[in-house]
């Protein structure tokens, strides 16, 4: 379980804010692990408090590292390059958030309570379950194995066999 980063939402707005920190992927909670590969790798956060045009208050996230998922068609891992830079708006009224995101769907919104510590790592984790690719692949599997049995100093025709023989099961 990842370890909280807590802050007093409101307060972080009004005082414009920036903090920034780094996440190893291991203290990832498991909702975060069961989308990736393996635990390996590390996230570095950038969180800054503002108000937006319509004055509410607001944070925007920065995410950027690398993280390990699963190619969905040749099932070896591949490592993403993490980058999500998203704008969250918050609210502390539920109906005029509901209101807010029908007048725009493409709104990031989430309901905090005023005075009470808000949990950035949470956040983080969100983000970064949305940051993900639906289906991530190599594009070029093949390729990329004969890339990395090259750096691996491997036979690249042992490694094509496998292929070939995982691919007749
Ligand atoms: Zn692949």
């Amino acid at each position: 379980m990842s370890n909280p980063i807590l802050i007093d939402p409101l307060r972080y707005v009004r005082e414009g804010r920036v903090q920034s920190g780094t996440i190893a992927v291991a203290a990832l909670e498991q909702r975060v692990l069961d989308d990736l590969a393996d635990d390996r790798g590390e996230v570095s956060w950038t969180l800054t408090g503002f108000r937006d045009p319509l004055s509410r208050p607001s944070f925007r996230l920065v995410l950027e590292g690398k993280v390990t998922v699963g190619c969905v068609r040749c099932l070896e891992n591949m490592v993403y390059d993490l980058r999500c830079d998203s704008v969250i708006t918050l609210f502390t009224d539920e109906e005029r958030m509901e209101a807010a995101v029908d007048a725009d769907d493409t709104l990031d919104a989430i309901l905090i309570v005023a005075e009470e510590e808000f949990d950035v790592a949470a956040l983080i984790e969100d983000e970064i379950i949305m940051g993900l690719p639906l289906s991530p692949n190599h594009g070029e599997c093949g390729e990329e194995h004969l890339l990395r049995a090259k750096s691996d100093r491997q036979n690249p025709f042992a490694v094509l066999a496998k292929l070939k023989g995982s691919r007749s099961e």
